[in-house]
């Protein structure tokens, strides 16, 4: 089904690339802290980025000034402040660390570090990381880039009709009760059934441990009342469990979660839908190592470049051996993620601003949801709202159906 990409940027750049091309040819440079993070980019990066133009890496800079590492000295900020010729030091981690900016200029008030460029994160800009929620506004005027992402799905995935890609992130709420479980797979069933009745289906993106204090688990029931109305395909992987790390998740949460949709569903799936939507380059390399070729995500970490989020969440995408197709968030917001009421008024605008657009030509988009916002003592008229809205979209032929059915 699908034939080339777009267009393919590369991820798999060191990160250390992002921050070396701050500084000037021929500085002398050190690498703040030694943590896991610094190692493992460390680690991936080549010689020839490390040394570029003559930059020259004269240590790693670390509070437990243990060492040596890899064959370069380890210090404390401050003797490598009193001891090193730096022109520069390189922030991996803790740039938004007000004590290690105190340090640093008493330091400089000392006379230390003069001249010394402080290179910071590359962070992302809040505005490029919610740009996907212009989509989202009920009133929202869809952008041309949107526009002409989701209508030239017809040329990756060859798509034919107006086609919406449901994916439901299927984690429960850490506010609810051990009691809500039991409502959310009552609440599930008649969402289910609700589903089949428009004569759409959907991708269920299952959660399949409880994280301490965090999401808890999607329960084996509404598993099973997906598999038995839609089929295996109709499943996703969430996650092992809602785990975000910071630096990428490891092969073996990805083969654990993997596994167990394996041994107690009987499901093999190669759409992954992240966790609080965090993609970065490592996680990136690890998936290349796991079934899984087709995800959605916003870009997070070092390596990210304000122009690739904003890009990557509105085009038909491949990036390494990842497809991601432009997604909506019209979501049905009952609740906030913490459970406080909204208001609903908004919620039927919303997908009939979606419905609209996507009834208005041969287009693919995802749309994603949160069923954990279905739950709650009136979740019979929630329901109600849903099917409503549901039915804006088959009254306009829009096809709705999970994300597995793009997938060759
Ligand atoms: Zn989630």
């Amino acid at each position: 089904m699908i034939t080339a990409p777009r267009f393919q940027i590369s991820p798999f750049d060191s990160p250390l690339a992002e921050f070396l091309q701050r500084l000037p040819a021929g500085a002398r440079y050190a690498l703040y802290p030694l943590g896991r993070y610094t190692r493992a980019c460390f680690a991936d990066a080549a010689e020839e980025t490390i040394a570029a133009e003559g930059r020259q890496l004269v240590g790693f800079i670390d509070d437990a000034g243990s060492g040596p590492w890899q064959g370069k000295p380890v210090a404390t900020l401050r003797d490598a402040a009193e001891q090193w010729r730096l022109d520069a030091i390189l922030l991996l981690r803790d740039t938004a660390d007000r004590a290690l900016a105190r340090r640093i200029d008493a330091l400089r008030a000392e006379g230390l570090l003069d001249g010394v460029q402080i290179v910071d994160q590359p962070a992302p800009h809040l505005s490029a990381m919610l740009a996907h929620l212009e989509t989202y506004h009920p009133a929202c005027a869809y952008s041309p880039e949107f526009v002409a992402s989701c209508r030239s799905a017809e040329n990756v995935f060859h798509v034919k009709h107006s086609s919406l890609a449901l994916t439901l992130d299927a984690e429960v709420f850490p506010y609810g009760s051990d009691a809500d479980l039991p409502l959310f797979g009552r609440v599930m069933r008649e969402f289910t059934r609700i589903l089949a009745d428009s004569g759409a289906s959907a991708t269920l993106c299952v959660q399949l441990e409880d994280t301490p204090g965090g999401m808890r688990a999607t329960p084996p029931e509404v598993v099973q009342a997906f598999l038995d109305a839609f089929g295996p395909r109709s499943i996703g992987l969430h996650g092992w469990n809602h785990d975000m790390p910071a630096d990428g998740y490891a092969f073996e949460w990805f083969e654990r979660g993997l596994d167990a949709l394996r041994t107690r569903y009987g499901v093999r799936t190669s759409y992954w839908a992240p966790p609080g939507w965090t993609l970065s380059w490592r996680t990136l390399r690890v998936l290349r190592r796991t079934p899984i070729r087709f995800g959605r995500g916003v870009w997070t970490g070092v390596n990210v470049r304000q122009a690739e989020i904003v890009e990557t969440f509105r085009t038909p995408y491949r990036v390494g051996e990842l497809w991601q197709i432009p997604y909506s968030y019209a979501d049905w917001m009952f609740v906030d993620v913490d459970g406080r009421p909204q208001d609903w008024s908004l919620i039927a605008k919303r997908h009939a601003a979606l419905a609209e657009f996507a009834a208005a030509g041969p287009c693919l988009i995802e749309s994603v949801a949160h069923p954990f916002r279905f739950v709650g003592p009136d979740w019979r008229e929630r329901l109600g709202v849903v099917r409503d809205t549901l039915r804006l979209y088959v009254e306009r032929n829009v096809r709705i159906s999970g994300v597995c059915e793009w997938l060759s």
